[in-house]
């Protein structure tokens, strides 16, 4: 798939460059990001941000971030930081300030009183249920309102006494005067207003009355000059309302226009922040910001690179059917950014204790080893190697199964970057676990090659005991079992993998006490982990070695 002005253009962006050639919006190109601060953010916005960052920076335009700041309830201005903070780590700059619907309660408002001047709103004294009873449904007629014709005298004065404190909570709302007996549903007289008295983040208690997304959202786009209103399909069946209210109003600026487009989904992932929340409640993960959460905060701490978020947001495309796309392409991206930049470390997850009964006693001796063979730059470190080693449990077998090609008594394998050595004899303890492998090493073979030619089948990671550092080494599987959790109706958290997280306490070889908070380095043999951006005693398992998506490519080939 090819990505990128020039090339192939997705659709969102054909319409974008064909804009801008008939000189629509006068070639202005804005867009904008809206969220709602009432959760975090996770990758399907991610996939928003670079198409509504990446449009308005490919064809020179600009692109705003908005709060769609409406509803107080769930509101809180600390996930306005924490979007702010999460959009700048995704590395996309917003136009000027952050903005914020409730910035433009007072002309919303304004707007509203006009709307009822040209009756085209009304208030409705009937209680939700009612309204929605009689809005009907699809091929079955809607009902009008009693209240549906009142005067413009009396729609302006119960409008005003709901904005000045006359009437309790949702004992009234404002409707947009329309079509009750419209095909689609959110033209049968939409609900604008409602009454709650709850504070507002950022208006505190201001207004007691509160717009809807539906009338705040289109608004707020053409008080700003958005010129393309990017959204995700659900919104398409609102395309109607959104046109109906910009076209009753006198705009500063060009009518924006919405374009819809499929949201991101991923296998065993759920983004529903209504379910993500869930999670976080019922103390299936530590936070927002666990490794295994799919939000911006959880994949920063899990060590997924910006870049390639970003890459495979623009692998995957902009798409008009929504669809799920593997995990395993996700971490591939990670992974192939990983290998070009991560330095390579040893630790050994599930340590066993090696000891070379010929080695000099006391003697340490400081092997060079390359830092990243992708990166020559990166140069070498020195990494100590003595008599007393770990090596993986995995790594030795007293009774090797057939294929067996590691440690085993009488088999001589490589120790990485040091030397060959031999298994000779095991000590168990009583209830008959190997503790300790005794070997003899070759101290012709410094460096991993023998002098006489002779091969062996296996070469292995390890630490020196002497020198270990020790770290909790999180390791990850699928935070859901299911492909789809969710799907057709199922509770998601039915399908939750019990066995998502292991522990290990393993041993790091002392370049490691240098990692940063978050960087992300290979554990060779064993995958990327970055080191956790609080607690220095703690790596998270960011993705393994093997490159699942080309399997998976293979396999759909082959079948
Ligand atoms: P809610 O489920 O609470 O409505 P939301 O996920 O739609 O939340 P918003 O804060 O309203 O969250 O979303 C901000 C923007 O991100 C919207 O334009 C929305 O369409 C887009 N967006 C949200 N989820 C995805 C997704 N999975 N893929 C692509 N875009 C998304
Ligand atoms: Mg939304």
């Amino acid at each position: 798939m090819e990505d990128g002005v020039g090339e192939s253009l997705d659709f969102v962006r054909e319409k974008v460059r064909d804009d801008i050639a008939s000189d629509r919006f006068g070639g202005r190109v804005q867009t904008r990001f809206p969220p709602e601060p009432n959760g975090y953010l996770h990758i399907g916005h991610a996939k928003s941000i670079y198409l509504n960052f990446g449009i308005a920076d490919e064809f020179e335009g600009t692109c705003p971030l908005r709060f769609d700041d409406t509803n107080p309830e769930t509101e809180d201005t600390a996930f306005v930081d924490a979007i702010i903070e999460d959009i700048e780590w995704l590395g996309v700059e917003p136009h000027g300030e952050p903005r914020f619907a409730s910035d433009y309660f007072g002309q919303l408002y304004d707007w509203a009183e006009a709307l009822i001047r040209k009756g085209l709103a009304y208030v409705d004294d009937q209680d939700a249920e009612t309204i929605s009873e009689q809005r009907g449904g699809f091929g079955q007629p809607g009902i009008e309102s009693p209240y549906r014709n009142r005067s413009v005298e009396e729609n302006l004065n119960l409008f005003r006494g709901m904005r000045d404190g006359r009437f309790y909570d949702g004992s009234k709302v404002l409707r947009a005067k329309i079509d009750m007996q419209a095909d689609n549903m959110w033209l049968r007289d939409p609900v604008m207003y409602r009454i709650r008295r709850i504070p507002h983040h950022r208006t505190g208690s201001e207004w007691i009355i509160y717009p809807t997304y539906d009338w705040a959202h289109g608004q707020s786009d053409a008080i700003e000059g958005t010129t393309h209103s990017i959204c995700t399909l659900e919104f398409a069946d609102h395309r109607p309302l959104y046109d109906w209210f910009l076209s009753h109003l006198d705009l500063p600026t060009d009518k924006p226009e919405q374009t819809e487009f499929a949201r991101l989904n991923l296998t065993h992932t759920v983004m529903s922040k209504r379910v993500l929340r869930s999670l976080v409640e019922h103390g299936q993960v530590s936070g927002w910001d666990d490794p295994q959460m799919p939000t911006v905060r959880g994949m920063r701490r899990r060590g997924y690179p910006p870049a390639a978020i970003r890459a495979f947001v623009d692998r995957v495309g902009v798409a008009k059917t929504n669809s799920t796309v593997e995990i395993e392409l996700l971490e591939s991206f990670v992974r192939t950014e990983l290998n070009e930049t991560a330095l390579r470390r040893m630790a050994v997850l599930k340590p066993l204790k090696v000891v070379l009964t010929n080695w000099p006693e006391g003697e340490v001796e400081w092997m060079d080893v390359v830092n990243n063979p992708q990166d020559p730059e990166s140069g070498t470190r020195e990494v100590p190697f003595t008599g007393e080693l770990w090596i993986e449990q995995d790594d030795f077998r007293l009774d090797p199964p057939p294929k067996y090609y590691r440690l085993t008594p009488g088999r001589e394998v490589r120790l990485r970057n040091a030397y060959f050595v031999t298994a000779t004899d095991v000590i168990t303890d009583p209830a008959g676990e190997v503790v300790q492998v005794n070997c003899t090493y070759d101290p012709a073979t410094r460096g991993g090659t023998a002098p006489d030619g002779r091969k062996v089948k296996s070469t292995m990671h390890w630490v020196s005991a002497a020198h270990a550092g020790a770290a909790q080494v999180n390791l990850y599987e699928r935070l859901f079992a299911d492909s789809h959790p969710g799907i057709d109706g199922a509770d998601p958290l039915a399908s939750l993998n019990p066995n998502a997280r292991e522990v290990c306490e393993a041993r790091l070889e002392p370049a490691l006490d240098d990692v940063r908070p978050g960087e992300v380095v290979q554990f060779e043999r064993l995958g990327y982990f970055a080191a956790d951006l609080d607690d220095p005693g703690v790596f998270h398992r960011t993705v393994g070695l093997r490159d699942e998506w080309a399997n998976i490519q293979k396999r759909k080939q082959a079948g």
